[in-house]
């Protein structure tokens, strides 16, 4: 087959693809994108009862230990992939778990992303994870909505929320509506697009859908109801804004330039359904992506897809390992027979699951755009291609430098091979890496690994000992940074190829058996550069 056949698109599958919608929905932990989420799936009949995700977590942290660790630190570690159509559109939302130290695990699910909603808390203004949340996405260039939530609580004024999106964030901001009022004053939002208040009632913990009431802002319900001073604050920021602000601009938005802002309160349906409609018609549905040879386009006939998550044992009852796909391209069938691109192997992808939160469903068939769990021993690394073709590669998923190091020690001799299997499955999951010293050693029998957050660690840790019963013992080593090294000429992974040394470097080997310097401080990084000028010393690793 030619490559070329990924770069065409097929009508009888480009209608499937216009209409996924595949997003992220990001946040400061407690701004409220769970109660976004939630509301969300309301909106498309996936639930009956608001609540039930949240019913669901917690259902989910009592009855896996591992889970258990999300609960004592009240964080979310796993990500679910929920799926559900709404009107003409099918819509993923991909959730990513919200702790700075499983950023690695967030960036790869935002690889998997085609938009993303920002939720931030009105009262709070951008917070600190929202940043860097923000950055990753916009460093992948994906269109980026606003949801300013919690209106039913005292906010900061509106208009310097807006500034702070483009002070802070640097994008340019336009407000699709503007807020009457806040806290208990708040009685809804004005459309400036249709010139439309949207006048709400607050339901019961938002059980079923805020009724809304429509009307111009010259109407007597409107004066009626927004008390006076709210009143005449709103009309004049209006009009500064008709002469003042930014246009609206389509391709400024898909460009991830312009950031569409809207105003409300999830917990109590305000706004849920205006920032839904509006995000499906403008957020983008699958576009090209490159790969390493040739562009894919995602209506193409022929099927491709990466690996962006690999997470063992969701289910404690079941020992299993699910593998997590974004589909690039064409139609994913069940028991379809692919390349993995990396190995060359061919694989028939039998046992496909969605998952809605712990229920699964099997899936028949899939499109671009779409998430499908692989369950079982597919041999699947982070970042693998499956196409139809052996040699389409998908270079999406963002390496990143370890920063903490630690020898982690298994206690048991008898428990030894537990210890092994354990490990090895939570290092193909991507949790930490390993390394092997070349001159020194660690403390005996223990092996030295390296992460981004020192959380990670225990999370190893606490999943060894929950799910293989492997005990350990973490010490941690005094590196603080990793610079992947080769010779500017000759065999890079020659054995006797070695650069000359600073004060407490160390030299190892990562699992693909290139050569890695570890350094405890940058002026030691600094030393070793100036001593080896005929090495190339790079912050990524190497391809294996
Ligand atoms: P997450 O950590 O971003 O997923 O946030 P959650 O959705 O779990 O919400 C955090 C807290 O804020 C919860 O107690 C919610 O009930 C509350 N919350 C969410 N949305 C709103 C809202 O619109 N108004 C108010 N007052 N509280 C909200």
């Amino acid at each position: 087959m030619s490559l070329s056949a990924y770069a065409t698109p097929s009508p009888a599958l480009q209608k499937e693809v216009s209409r996924r919608r595949s997003f992220a929905i990001i946040s400061h932990p407690d701004a409220g994108k769970t109660t976004l989420t939630e509301k969300f799936l309301l909106y498309g009949g996936a639930l009956n009862l608001a609540g039930s995700v949240t019913a669901r977590k917690n259902q989910r942290s009592t009855t896996s230990d591992w889970m258990e660790l999300e609960k004592q630190r009240g964080i979310s570690v796993s990500s679910t992939v929920l799926q559900f159509e709404y009107k003409d559109c099918v819509v993923n939302i991909l959730d990513t778990p919200g702790h700075k130290d499983f950023s690695e695990d967030t960036y790869r699910v935002l690889t998997a992303v085609d938009a993303a909603v920002m939720v931030v808390d009105a009262g709070k203004g951008i917070e600190a994870q929202t940043r860097k949340l923000f950055e990753v996405c916009r460093r992948r260039g994906v269109p980026i909505f606003t949801f300013m939530n919690k209106l039913d609580r005292p906010a900061r004024p509106t208009l310097d929320l807006l500034d702070e999106l483009e002070s802070v964030l640097g994008i340019a901001a336009f407000p699709v509506n503007w807020p009457l009022g806040d806290g208990p004053r708040f009685k809804g939002v004005y459309d400036r697009e249709n010139k439309k208040v949207h006048l709400f009632e607050r339901t019961v913990h938002g059980s079923f859908r805020a009724p809304v009431n429509v009307s111009g802002i010259e109407d007597e319900s409107v004066k009626n109801t927004v008390d006076e001073i709210t009143y005449s604050q709103v009309c004049d920021e209006l009009e500064l804004l008709e002469g003042a602000g930014a246009d609206f601009d389509v391709e400024e938005v898909l460009a991830g330039r312009l950031t569409p802002v809207f105003f409300g309160s999830a917990a109590n349906n305000f706004g849920v359904q205006l920032l839904l409609d509006r995000f499906l018609e403008l957020s983008p549905p699958p576009i090209p992506r490159e790969s390493e040879q040739h562009p894919v386009h995602p209506a193409s006939k022929e099927f491709s897809a990466f690996v962006f998550k690999i997470q063992a044992n969701m289910n404690p009852k079941h020992r299993d390992r699910i593998a997590f796909i974004r589909i690039v391209s064409g139609q994913f069938e069940r028991d379809m027979n692919v390349f993995n691109t990396r190995t060359g192997d061919n694989v028939r992808l039998a046992n496909s699951q969605r998952l809605f939160a712990r229920d699964r469903e099997t899936v028949d068939d899939a499109f671009a755009g779409d998430v499908v769990g692989l369950v079982g021993n597919y041999d699947l690394l982070i970042g693998d291609t499956l196409a139809s073709s052996p040699e389409v590669k998908f270079d999406e998923i963002p390496r990143f430098p370890p920063e903490c190091f630690s020898y982690l020690t298994n206690k048991s001799t008898a428990k030894y091979k537990r210890f092994r299997d354990g490990l090895q499955q939570l290092l193909k999951e991507g949790v930490a890496s390993e390394f092997q010293l070349l001159d020194s050693s660690g403390p005996s029998s223990s092996v030295l690994l390296g992460a981004v957050g020192p959380l990670q660690f225990e999370v190893l840790q606490h999943r060894l000992q929950g799910e293989y019963a492997a005990e350990t013992r973490i010490e941690s080593a005094d590196w603080s940074i990793a610079r992947w090294l080769k010779p500017k000429e000759g065999d890079p992974q020659a054995p006797d190829a070695r650069p000359a040394l600073s004060l407490g470097t160390a030299l190892a080997r990562d699992s693909n058996n290139w050569l890695v310097a570890l350094f405890p401080s940058d002026w030691a990084m600094k030393t070793f550069s100036e001593k080896n000028e005929d090495w190339i010393i790079s912050e990524q690793p190497f391809a294996p």
